[in-house]
């Protein structure tokens, strides 16, 4: 077994293992592969051994891996082709790119971004799936709509054309203090309730990184986006967006 291969296990069972703990179904969470700043091979490492999801943060990069590896995957072993998630901070002068080279956007945190992806997105491709991303710790640097703006821009959001709002996002603060984390993790939980409640059902709560997994999963998570734990450390700073 490769490296990659061995990784992408270990957190699958790490994944099931915080699912079963929580008493949920291990299939309702999936894993996101996130590829920032690894080469196509690494991609295709991972897909051969059964990843089909798999997340970019940064547009240049991101759109080169999508378009290296389009059509360029052996048919054999695979089941289907892979899925591009944009999990990175979006400019509105790049969104059309991303628009039209990816499956899902997990950062939409402005009305305008949104806006743009569902004005860009090819009438021959089914509509983008989208999360709004929510800043759940607060922190004036962070990207993400403020927790009490959310359901505003859920709303707007789910009446774009060629978009189609699946649920919503977090990158909580980095810590070590598991009850702060599962705590922002809960506000996301608890937001996707209220928008329930509102007559706004959405199926994903992407939440969960590396370091995160297990109190994600605990609070709900439904797409835990994990990079180190399956490719390594990245060596190098990841290009700018
Ligand atoms: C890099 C990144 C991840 C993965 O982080 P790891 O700690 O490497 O698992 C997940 N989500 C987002 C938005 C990221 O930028």
């Amino acid at each position: 077994m490769t490296t990659i291969e061995q990784r992408l296990r270990a957190v699958q069972a790490r994944v099931a293992a915080a699912a079963k703990a929580a008493g949920r179904d291990p299939a309702s969470v999936r894993l996101l592969a996130v590829s920032k700043t690894w080469p196509a091979d690494a991609v295709r490492e991972a897909a051969a051994a059964g990843q089909r999801a798999f997340g970019e943060n940064y547009v240049q990069e991101g759109v080169a891996k999508v378009e290296a590896l389009r059509g360029s995957m052996p048919k054999e072993g695979l089941d289907g082709p892979l899925e591009w998630h944009f999990i990175g901070p979006l400019q509105s002068n790049k969104t059309r790119s991303v628009a039209n080279a990816f499956d899902w956007v997990h950062s939409i945190d402005r009305l305008k971004i949104a806006e743009r992806l569902s004005a860009q997105r090819d009438v021959h491709l089914p509509p983008l799936n989208v999360c709004i991303q929510v800043n759940v710790s607060g922190e004036d640097s962070k990207s993400g709509v403020a927790p009490d703006e959310a359901a505003a821009l859920a709303k707007a959001v789910a009446a774009l054309p060629r978009l189609r709002l699946r649920g919503l996002m977090c990158i909580p603060e980095p810590t070590d203090d598991a009850a702060l984390l599962r705590s922002r993790f809960a506000l996301l939980r608890a937001l996707k309730a209220e928008l329930a409640d509102e007559g706004l059902v959405l199926d994903t709560l992407s939440m969960g990184m590396s370091h995160d997994v297990e109190p994600a999963v605990a609070e709900g998570a439904t797409m835990v986006r994990v990079g180190t734990a399956i490719f390594g450390e990245r060596t190098r700073p990841a290009a700018q967006a």
